[in-house]
């Protein structure tokens, strides 16, 4: 007897690493609608490839879309376009300095 699988049923086999998108949650006629192939559930905001609907890869509020491929690079320099990130470093550096000259 085999275990009853949900409908797995995507291109590849190789069971997908757990994404938290919204491929399962977003109507699939919607999304065709929208020219998003099967497999994806949204178009990148970096590249325009087929991507995944996704919460932002940092501490924002905020679900765009993105591939796996930019999503990894979002990931990496979300925080380099923050400037509130660089002020913090900037105190940090500064106090840093206070400590190191006593
Ligand atoms: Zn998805
Ligand atoms: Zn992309």
């Amino acid at each position: 007897m085999e275990s009853p699988r949900s409908a797995e049923t995507h291109s590849g086999g190789r069971s997908a690493p757990k994404r938290n998108c919204y491929c399962g949650s977003l109507d699939r006629e919607h999304l065709r609608q929208q020219g998003i192939p099967e497999g994806f559930c949204g178009i990148c905001e970096r590249c325009g490839n087929p991507g995944h609907t996704q919460h932002f890869p940092g501490p924002v509020p905020y679900t765009g879309a993105w591939c796996d491929r930019c999503v990894k690079i979002v990931a990496m320099t979300w925080y380099l376009k923050n400037p509130m990130v660089w002020m913090a470093l900037g105190i940090g550096i500064v106090v840093a300095m206070a400590f190191v000259r006593r």
